[in-house]
């Protein structure tokens, strides 16, 4: 890995996987728990600290943890990641995603 490099992922951006009780965690390799949906808003979740951090750590470049290893997303330059990021908020102001509460 150079120092340009991270991963290919956009998850902690589009998905949080709902465990049986409730918490989320942003993939099937990761345990951090981002919130829980019987406790927390969709904002409220992909907003908590640890959803943030995941995404500085793969916007820098800054991987640590199942992210270093990880068998699904495979490397990419940051300015390649950070071009998809950015790809997604233009489409989502085109088409705003309303929090229902
Ligand atoms: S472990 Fe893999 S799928 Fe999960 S956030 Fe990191 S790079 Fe993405």
């Amino acid at each position: 890995m150079t120092a340009n490099e991270t991963r290919d992922c956009l998850d902690p951006w589009l998905n949080g996987f709902i465990q049986y009780n409730g918490d989320v965690v942003p993939c099937c390799y990761i345990r951090v728990v981002w919130g829980n949906v019987h406790r927390n808003t969709a904002h409220e979740i992909f907003e908590s600290e640890p959803a943030r951090e995941l995404r500085r750590r793969l916007l820098s470049g800054e991987l640590e943890g199942a992210c270093v290893f990880c068998p699904f997303r495979p490397m990419t330059t940051i300015a390649t990641l950070r071009a998809r990021v950015e790809k997604i908020f233009d489409a989502s102001a085109e088409h705003p995603v309303e929090d229902p509460r």
